[in-house]
C-alpha cells in the first residue's frame, strides 16, 4: 500500500462521500483498535494510518487540498502529518461515536497520560522579511517538565501511592446491560495515584513554566494571517505524554510603497504632464532593494499601469514569483507662476484648445477601469 494514498488506507474509491469515509473509518478503527489487538506492531500501524487518513479526508478543506495537491499540497499549507499524541485524540472519536469509554475485553485502562497544552503567538513581520523568509527569536514562557521529581509530582525519595479509590486502575465500572461502562475515579482523577508527600520544587504540580527563546523559520512568501505550526513547541505533557504544539499567526505589517494582491505588488507612480506626454525613465524601487528602471513611453495617459516581470513576491506554495505593476498618476501642477502660465495658454493656442469653454463633445461614457 502506498503510504500517503488517503483513499486506499481506508479502502474507498476517490468519488466517495463524507458518509462512506466515515463509515469505512469507524469499520477500519474497530478493527485495529490496540485494545482488540494488545501488542501487535501492524494493527497499531494500520490503526494510526485510518486515523491520519480520517484527519484529511474527514474534513472537506483539506480532502480539497488533498485531491487538488496531494500529500505536499497539504504539508506546504501547514499540515505535518501526526505526531504520536494523534492516538489519543481518535480515541477520544471513537469514543464519542458510542457515548461511552472503550472497555474491549473487559480488561480496565488507567487513564492516559495528558499531552501538553497547545501554545500560540503572533509575529509580526515586514514585507521585506516576507518577500525574503527570515528567521526570527521569540520568547514565551511554557511548561516543562519539573526537574526535581520528572513531572512525577512526589517529593524525590517518595514514590505516589496506588488509589485506594479505584484499586489504581483510574476508573470505576458499572454494569449497564449487556455493557460494562467505566467513569473517571474522582479522587485520583483517573491516574490511579495519589501524592502523598507533594514535590517541594514544582508543589506537586509536576511542571514549572519557564521564559524560553525559539528560533523559528518564516518561510519566503508566507501571507499575512498564516498560521505556522511547530510540532512539540508547546507545553509539556504527563511523563511519557506527547508535547503540544506552538501556532504561530504572522502578521505582515502595512507597507509604506508597496501594496500586496496575491504575489503581485501595487505602487504607483507620481508624473508630471511634460514627463507624460514627452517620455521619461523612472528609477522604481522593489522590495528586494535594488531599483530597477522603467521607461514611462512618449504620450502615457494617468492610470496607465505598467508591469515590471518577476518583482512581485514568491509564492508559498508553487514557487512563482509575481509581478510589480505601477500605476501612473499624471499631476496637474498648482502652483504655476503667471509666465508658467503663460506658456501653457500658448500651448493650448497651438493645439487650437478653447481655454473658455468646453463643449458637449468631450463627455463620454465613464469608463470602468482605471484607464
Ligand atoms: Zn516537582
Ligand atoms: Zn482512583
Amino acid at each position: 500500500m502506498h503510504q500517503n494514498d488517503y483513499y486506499e488506507i481506508l479502502g474507498i474509491s476517490r468519488a466517495a462521500s463524507a458518509e462512506e469515509i466515515k463509515k469505512s473509518y469507524r469499520q477500519l478503527a474497530l478493527k485495529y483498535h490496540p485494545d482488540r489487538n494488545p501488542g501487535d506492531k501492524g494493527c497499531e500501524e494500520r490503526f494510526k494510518q485510518a486515523a491520519e487518513a480520517y484527519s484529511v479526508l474527514g474534513d472537506p478543506q483539506k480532502r480539497e487540498t488533498y485531491d487538488r495537491f496531494g500529500p505536499e499540497g497539504l504539508r506546504s499549507s501547514g499540515f505535518e502529518g501526526f505526531t504520536g499524541s494523534v492516538f489519543e485524540e481518535f480515541e477520544d472519536i471513537l469514543g464519542n461515536f458510542f457515548g461511552f469509554n472503550f472497555g474491549f475485553g473487559g480488561t480496565s485502562r488507567q487513564a492516559r497520560a495528558a499531552r501538553g497544552r497547545d501554545l500560540g503567538l503572533a509575529v509580526e513581520i515586514t514585507l521585506e522579511e516576507s518577500a525574503a523568509g527570515v528567521e526570527k527569536d521569540i520568547s514565551l514562557q511554557r511548561a516543562e517538565l519539573c526537574p526535581s521529581c520528572g513531572g512525577s509530582k512526589a517529593r524525590a525519595g517518595t514514590r505516589p501511592s496506588v488509589c485506594p479509590s479505584c484499586g489504581g486502575c483510574g476508573q470505576i465500572r458499572h454494569n449497564q446491560g449487556f455493557f460494562s461502562v467505566a467513569s473517571t475515579c474522582g479522587r485520583c482523577r483517573g491516574t490511579g495515584e495519589v501524592i502523598s508527600v507533594p514535590c517541594v520544587e514544582c508543589h506537586g504540580g509536576g511542571r514549572i513554566t519557564h521564559k524560553r527563546t525559539l528560533k523559528i523559520r518564516i518561510p519566503a512568501g508566507v501571507v499575512d494571517g498564516v498560521r505556522l505550526r511547530m510540532i512539540g513547541e508547546g507545553e509539556a505533557g504527563d511523563p511519557g505524554a506527547g508535547r503540544g504544539d506552538l501556532y504561530v499567526d504572522i502578521r505582515v505589517k502595512a507597507h509604506d510603497i508597496f501594496e500586496r494582491e496575491e504575489n503581485n505588488l501595487i505602487c504607483a507612480l507620481s508624473i508630471s504632464f511634460s514627463q507624460a506626454a514627452l517620455g521619461v525613465t523612472a528609477e522604481i524601487p522593489t522590495l528586494s532593494g535594488k531599483t530597477e528602471k522603467l521607461k514611462i513611453p512618449v504620450g502615457t495617459q494617468s492610470g496607465e499601469i505598467f508591469r515590471l516581470k518577476g518583482c512581485g513576491l514568491k509564492d508559498m506554495t508553487r514557487h512563482r514569483t509575481g509581478d510589480l505593476f505601477i500605476k501612473v498618476d499624471v499631476r496637474t501642477p498648482a502652483d504655476l507662476t503667471g509666465d508658467e502660465k503663460e506658456l501653457l495658454r500658448r500651448l493650448a493656442e497651438s493645439r487650437r484648445e478653447n481655454l473658455d469653454r468646453l463643449d458637449g463633445g468631450a463627455v463620454r461614457r465613464k469608463s470602468s477601469g482605471p484607464r
